[in-house]
C-alpha cells in the first residue's frame, strides 16, 4: 500500500498555483506512511481522535503541525493543548471556552475555526447560521485571549451530486465573507477550511484557502 507520492506533488502543485494550504488527513494510518510524506516536505497532518493523535505526536517529529478535524468532547481538550495547531471542528462557546482555558494553562495562543453545518445530513456536526451570529457578537466581550477563532470550517454532503456539493461550498464561502468583516477588527478572520478528497477541486473553485485530503493521498481507510 504507501502513500501515492504522484498524487500528492499533483495536489500540492495545484493548490500552490492558487495558496491553498494542504491538511494531510492520516487518521488511522500508521507512523510510516505519515513519515513518508513529511519526507517530501508535507508539515500540516489533520487527526479525528485525541488518542491517536496524542500517540502519534509523541512520535514524529516535533515540527509537524498538528491539526484536529474531529469531534473534540471538552474533557478531551487539555490533552492537546500544549501542541495543537488548530482545532477545525469547534461548535460550541462551552468548548471555546475550555480549549481558552486549556491554552491558557500551557501558556499558548490556540487557533479555531468555528465549524459550520452545511450538509442536509443530519449526522453532520457543526453550527447553525444563527448559532454561529450568537456566538460571534458574544467574542468580544469574552475576551478570550488564549482562544482565537480565525476562520470557519465545513463539509459538504456525502453525495454524487456535485451541484448540490457546490451550492453548499456557496453558501460557506458566504457566511464566511459575511463574518470576515465584522470578525477582522479583533483577530486574523482569514482561514476557510473546506474540501476533501472528492471535492476539493470544487471547495478551491467556491473560495476555499485551505482543504483536508486523506485517502487520495493515504488510500482508502478500512
Ligand atoms: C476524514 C476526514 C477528512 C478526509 O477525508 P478524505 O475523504 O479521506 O479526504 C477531511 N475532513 C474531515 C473532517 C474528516 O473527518
Amino acid at each position: 500500500m504507501g502513500i501515492n507520492k504522484i498524487e500528492y506533488k499533483q495536489i500540492k502543485e495545484y493548490l500552490d498555483e492558487r495558496k491553498v494550504q494542504l491538511v494531510a488527513v492520516s487518521k488511522t494510518k500508521p507512523l510510516e506512511d505519515i513519515l513518508d510524506l513529511y519526507n517530501l516536505g508535507q508539515r500540516d497532518f489533520g487527526e479525528n481522535y485525541v488518542q491517536e493523535l496524542v500517540d502519534k505526536q509523541n512520535q514524529l517529529p516535533a515540527d509537524i503541525r498538528w491539526h484536529f478535524i474531529g469531534h473534540l468532547q471538552t474533557n478531551k481538550v487539555k490533552l492537546i493543548a500544549s501542541f495543537v495547531q488548530l482545532i477545525h471542528g469547534v461548535d460550541s462557546l462551552k468548548l471555546l471556552k475550555e480549549i481558552n482555558k486549556q491554552a491558557l494553562r500551557s501558556e499558548r495562543v490556540i487557533d479555531c475555526l468555528l465549524q459550520i453545518h452545511i450538509a442536509e445530513e443530519e449526522t453532520k456536526f457543526g453550527l447553525h447560521e444563527e448559532e454561529l451570529s450568537m456566538i460571534i457578537s458574544q467574542l468580544d466581550k469574552l475576551e478570550m485571549r488564549n482562544a482565537r477563532v480565525i476562520g470557519l470550517m465545513g463539509m459538504a454532503s456525502f453525495t454524487d451530486d456535485m451541484g448540490k456539493v457546490t451550492k453548499e461550498f456557496q453558501k460557506l464561502k458566504a457566511l464566511f465573507d459575511k463574518n470576515a468583516g465584522f470578525l477582522a477588527a479583533s483577530s486574523r478572520f482569514s482561514i476557510l477550511s473546506m474540501g476533501m478528497s472528492t471535492d476539493y477541486k470544487i471547495a478551491v473553485e467556491e473560495g476555499s484557502n485551505m482543504v483536508r485530503v486523506g485517502s487520495l493521498l493515504f488510500g482508502q481507510r478500512s
